[in-house]
């Protein structure tokens, strides 16, 4: 059986652009990584995080209510913390799954001028959105973990 994506990618946080941004012992967040299921990128929208329950479930009505609580504390943490290291105008949050059976909640900023055709989950096919490489994930990475509210 193949390996789940996100499973296999919380083994190995630590070499990921940006690492690990917020975690507890139920969720963790992180940003989009280079190496997609769709296969590997030079660069990825940038501030495109996830946030993911560390245990293996794809729906959210199969979290427990820990895990629930945590993933709303870490997407709210998150996506503040997302607002105020980039400056974007709008958080968008969305669970979809159609790609990847565990569970993985995306948070996508809308910069400032992103033109309203792109608005709603298309922000990041805008050509002139922000993209980070390895180097620029890691420095969003460290302004998130500066900016985010500690609990
Ligand atoms: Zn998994």
């Amino acid at each position: 059986m193949e390996e789940c994506f996100i499973c296999s990618k919380h083994r190995r946080m630590a070499e990921l652009p940006g690492g690990m941004l917020l975690a507890d012992e139920h969720c963790l967040v992180s940003h989009l990584p280079l190496v997609l299921p769709q296969g590997p990128r030079e660069s990825v929208y940038l501030g495109y995080l996830m946030v993911e329950p560390r245990r293996h479930i794809a729906e959210l009505g199969d979290l427990s209510p820990p895990e629930a609580s945590s993933l709303g504390r870490l997407a709210a943490s998150a996506s503040s913390a997302l607002r105020s290291a980039t400056g974007a105008e709008h958080i968008y949050a969305a669970i979809i799954g159609h790609g990847v059976e565990h569970l993985h909640l995306h948070l996508i900023p809308r910069y400032p001028g992103t033109p309203r055709e792109y608005w709603r989950t298309r922000v990041d096919e805008w050509p002139e959105g922000p993209r980070g490489d390895a180097a620029r994930i890691d420095e969003l990475a460290d302004a998130i973990r500066a900016a985010a509210p500690s609990e």
